[in-house]
């Protein structure tokens, strides 16, 4: 092929080995019905089940069709869709995993939403093939991410997805290490939607997922969304302080009615001005965590905004 390609299909592979031809086989079929140039992206991620020399060897043999990025070592699955972000020419750019779960034939679906007008495009799995802990712990996260983000998508968590050229871009501008690319794309886009899609179980092999990846994960979700748990420190403390000096007054009026005797000796007294200093304590927690969130904020260095175009300049006066 010589034309430029209009869709990248970025894939990321970690010791996928046994899915890879199939895999393969049927996105190449997928992306010959788009009617459009295209290519292929697979981004090993440090696999050590021979996935790599296959990887290898495929984009030997599909020339302008697969590309084929290898990492020296595991970087994640969101930094590795991240690099096949990079080295993809498309405008538009799909993603799914290589376990076949996300079944390749639904590529044109979140493809021909981008051609509606959108800009990030996600799905939604039909009668979902996964554990049901997997489940419900998916539908927590979704309705916090809804929530904390006012974008209402079903479900972060599937990665067959699509977005535009611009987005990407933007992505790719921020420095972070840690990140989880769905909710990190609402911050750039404008238009977003989902589509209903078709889901299987794994083809071969495991889960690439231990519980512990599963959780460090979910951080990298929350911390890539927002700094709100660190500003709880502070209502959290300023709560405590204000309830420690309504039973402080409480106190008082209580001795003045009823006498020292009833004050145990001041234990109670005691207990009230604890309480302040522990709500003092986390307002001084909270009050760190705002300049940590800065400073977190500040190293990830998220393009400020994104220009959608600049009118009453002559064209070419920027570069
Ligand atoms: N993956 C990856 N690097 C990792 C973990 C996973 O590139 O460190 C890839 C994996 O090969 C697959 C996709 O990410 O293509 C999703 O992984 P998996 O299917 O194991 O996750 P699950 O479906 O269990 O959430
Ligand atoms: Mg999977």
């Amino acid at each position: 092929m010589s034309d430029r390609p209009s869709v990248s299909v970025v894939i990321p592979v970690y010791n996928e080995k046994d899915n890879l031809p199939e895999l393969l086989d049927r996105s190449v079929a997928a992306c010959r019905g788009l009617g459009r140039p295209w290519e292929i992206v697979l981004v090993d991620d440090g696999s050590r089940d021979g996935s790599t020399e296959w990887l290898e060897q495929a984009a030997r043999s599909r020339p302008g069709e697969v590309k084929a990025v290898l990492l020296y070592r595991n970087a994640g699955q969101h930094n590795a869709i991240l690099c096949g972000f990079a080295s993809a020419q498309g405008d538009v750019l799909g993603t799914i995993d290589a376990d076949l779960q996300n079944p390749p034939e639904e590529i044109g679906k979140v493809v021909a939403a981008i051609d509606e007008g959108y800009d990030v495009v996600g799905s939604v799995r039909q009668d979902r093939q996964d554990a049901l802990f997997r489940k419900v712990f998916s539908g927590i996260v979704n309705l916090m991410v809804r929530r904390s983000t006012g974008v209402i998508l079903h479900d972060y968590g599937c990665m067959l997805r699509a977005y535009r050229r611009r987005v990407v871009d933007a992505m790719l501008g921020c420095r972070e290490r840690h990140t989880f690319i769905p909710v990190l794309a609402n911050l750039f886009a404008k238009r977003v939607t989902e589509v209903p899609v078709a889901h299987a179980e794994r083809s071969a092999g495991t889960s690439k997922y231990s519980v512990l990846k599963l959780v460090n994960l979910q951080f990298d979700l929350l911390t890539c969304m927002t700094a709100a748990p660190l500003r709880l420190v502070t209502y959290v403390g300023v709560v405590i302080s204000a309830l420690s000096i309504g039973f402080g007054a409480l106190l008082l009026a209580l001795r003045l009615v009823y006498g020292p005797e009833w004050a145990a000796a001041g234990v109670f007294t005691l207990f009230a001005v604890m309480f302040f200093f522990i709500g003092a304590q986390f307002v001084a927690l909270g009050l760190m965590g705002e300049y940590i969130g800065r400073i977190h904020a500040a190293v990830r260095e998220r393009p400020r905004y994104l220009i959608d175009r600049v009118v009453g300049e002559p064209l070419g006066a920027r570069r």
